[in-house]
């Protein structure tokens, strides 16, 4: 099978699973020749629902290309308006950084953080390639964020945070949406978060399997364990500590509210 006929089938067995529920997302898979960001692997293995290794640093993998099923889910999560502006944490292959740059369109622009200097390279030549213009690759710390191109309406952290890094909060536009996979002790969640005010509300939650972001969001203090994050619903309020375990079935109904007090997680309340 060649390349488009490969893109056709993955994308008619995520839409036959309900993966993908908007046209923009279909539109953008369609659109995006994934075998193109990951060049090393044969063809075959680059339409497969799989994900595919990208980089390894003394035996752990940093970086993959992401399942299909996951990154279509993580981008209807995210629900990209054309003319967004967009930032994305972990460029990786650039695959999903194309995607984004197909949703928002010619009229927005996304700005994808790598903390890897070769993978921020390649990425950027694959973009190059593809034709995609409204990208910025940029190599650094995406704990940092990237100020200069901010405030975003939309971000999208792909990688596991244990906390989520001031600076994404700072540089999201009030009533915009960050989706971002957070490790709540034994359990990953991708949730998606909109701001409203001084508070960031889950509207929704789904199950996810990342590589750990790196930098240092990840040595926050509260990364040692030492975090309070409180989650609340219409009927049950459970405020999860240190290595208490939180229990995933009730995470999956629960609304999440984030207030931030420094850099701490804080207060959940009920929605009126
Ligand atoms: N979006 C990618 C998948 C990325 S895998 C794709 O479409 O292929 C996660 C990536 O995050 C890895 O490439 C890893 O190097 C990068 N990463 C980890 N910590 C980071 C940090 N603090 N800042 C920027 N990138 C980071």
């Amino acid at each position: 099978m060649d390349a488009l006929a490969l893109r056709e089938r993955m994308v008619g067995r995520l839409k036959a699973a309900g993966t993908i529920r908007s046209p923009a997302v279909e539109r953008a898979l369609r659109a995006v020749p994934r075998h193109a960001f990951i060049p090393n692997v044969p063809m075959e293995e680059a339409y497969a629902d799989g994900v595919v290794f990208v980089k390894a640093h003394a035996g752990l993998t940093i970086s993959s290309a992401s399942q299909p099923t996951m990154i279509a889910l993580m981008l209807e999560q995210l629900e990209v308006a054309p003319g967004s502006r967009i930032l994305e944490i972990g460029t990786g292959s650039g695959y999903n950084a194309a995607l984004l740059a197909h949703l928002t369109g010619p009229n927005g622009f996304v700005t994808t953080v790598e903390l890897e200097a070769d993978l921020a390279g390649a990425a950027q030549h694959a973009l190059a390639l593809f034709g995609t213009a409204n990208v910025r690759v940029v190599t650094g710390d995406g704990s940092g964020g990237y100020p200069g191109d901010g405030p975003y309406d939309r971000e999208i952290v792909t990688a596991c945070a244990l906390d989520i890094a001031p600076a994404w909060w700072e540089q999201l536009r009030d009533g915009g949406r960050l989706v971002v996979p957070l490790a709540l002790d034994q359990v990953q969640r991708s949730i998606a978060f909109e701001r409203d005010g001084s508070l960031l509300r889950s509207a929704s939650v789904i199950d996810c399997a990342f590589v750990a972001l790196r930098g240092s969001a990840a040595q926050t203090p509260h990364a040692a364990g030492d975090r309070a994050m409180a989650i609340a619903s219409g009927t049950m309020h459970v405020t999860a500590m240190r290595r208490n375990a939180i229990d995933p079935a009730v995470l999956a109904r629960a609304e999440i509210v984030l207030e931030r007090a420094a850099t701490i997680f804080a207060i959940g309340s009920r929605r009126a």
